[in-house]
């Protein structure tokens, strides 16, 4: 396989510390730079200290380095960004617009990731169809909305080979979550292994698309391997994994952890939960690029339960 220099941006959160590890395995460690604004715990893989907004940074690491891949993860989450509007727009635009315009400069892939955040409004939240309505009810849902037409801007304009996936929620035993509405669905884990009672700060009925972590990375990775002529949109592709409410994954949990309790305390972030959609039409993904999900709800609880059992012990 052709060798690749791959950079990722915001790698320290809960996407790029797994997307990380997987691509150091397929590229090689020394091929894979991993950077953030806050620097690992423990690591022993290259990474660098790097801001988004600073392009000249970027600018010279990307060139210095001759990467070919930009996994750009580094972003302000939903719930986090209500809490610091203009904060959240200046990091997921101007951090995209550096990324983008260093990828033509240097010539790079790009992968962009936006989310389930871009619907809201008079989108249909049953079974959303790829070119729904995009009304987004958060300062989040907004930059993803438009980065997916700067990106296919770019592409369209300049040819930069930017690819995307709308993420739903993304569970994971891993890393923890960075200030996202479906955190819950990590912390309550946690909670379950430590023999704690957990109090959700969603409805006990809020459906959402989420997915679990091992198809979250291989989806990304599949994405970026596909052939360019499959990849056929360039705003972002629906990708769904399985969808849950809090009072199921409980019941899920409940099944392997007897007497695991939960009480509901819905917050701000019952509201952003309100707007998106319960689940999520990925027929263009699996037509176009072959995506198929793997795990489902008792899955996915099985192997966060066994894998954060193991952490502990
Ligand atoms: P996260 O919050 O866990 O990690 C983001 C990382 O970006 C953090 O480590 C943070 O330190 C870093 N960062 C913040 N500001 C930065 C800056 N100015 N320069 C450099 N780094 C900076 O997020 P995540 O869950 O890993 O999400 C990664 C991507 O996936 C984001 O684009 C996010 O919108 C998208 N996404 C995630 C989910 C999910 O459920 N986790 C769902 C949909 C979309």
């Amino acid at each position: 396989m052709k060798t690749e220099t791959i950079l990722i941006t915001g790698a320290n959160g809960q996407i790029g510390t797994v997307l990380g590890q997987a691509l150091r395995e397929r590229f090689g460690t020394a091929n894979v730079l991993s950077t953030d604004i806050r620097e690992p715990a423990a690591y022993d893989f290259p990474f660098e200290t790097l801001d988004v907004l600073d392009r000249n940074a970027m600018f010279e690491l990307v060139g210095s380095r001759g990467v070919t891949q930009i996994y750009h993860l580094a972003a302000i989450l939903s719930a986090k960004g209500e809490l610091n509007p203009q904060w959240a727009w200046e990091v997921n635009m101007s951090g995209l617009f550096n990324v983008l315009e260093a990828a033509k400069k240097f010539g790079c892939k790009v992968f962009n990731p936006s989310s389930i955040a871009v619907y809201g409004g008079e989108t249909p939240k049953i079974d959303t169809p790829q070119h729904a309505v995009l009304q987004p009810q958060t300062v989040y849902g907004i930059s993803k909305v438009a980065g997916e037409h700067w990106s296919n801007y770019f592409y369209q304009k300049f040819g930069v080979d930017v690819r995307s996936v709308r993420y739903p929620g993304i569970v994971g035993y891993q890393s923890m979550p960075g200030g996202g509405t479906t955190d819950y669905a990590v912390d309550i884990f946690h909670h379950a292994v430590r023999g704690e009672r957990y109090t959700c700060f969603l409805a006990d009925h809020a459906r959402l698309p989420m997915m679990y972590m091992d198809d979250a990375v291989r989806a990304t990775i599949e994405i970026m391997d596909a052939p360019a002529e499959q990849i056929k949109i360039r705003t972002s592709y629906n990708i769904s994994g399985m969808n849950f409410t809090p009072a199921e994954i409980t019941a899920a949990i409940q099944a392997e952890v007897p007497g695991f309790e939960v009480a509901y305390e819905p917050d701000f972030r019952q509201k952003i939960a309100e707007s998106w959609p319960e689940n999520i039409d990925d027929a263009e993904a699996r037509a176009d690029w072959g995506w198929k999900p793997a795990y489902n709800l008792p899955d996915m609880t099985r192997d966060m339960l066994a894998n954060l059992r193991e952490m502990a012990s």
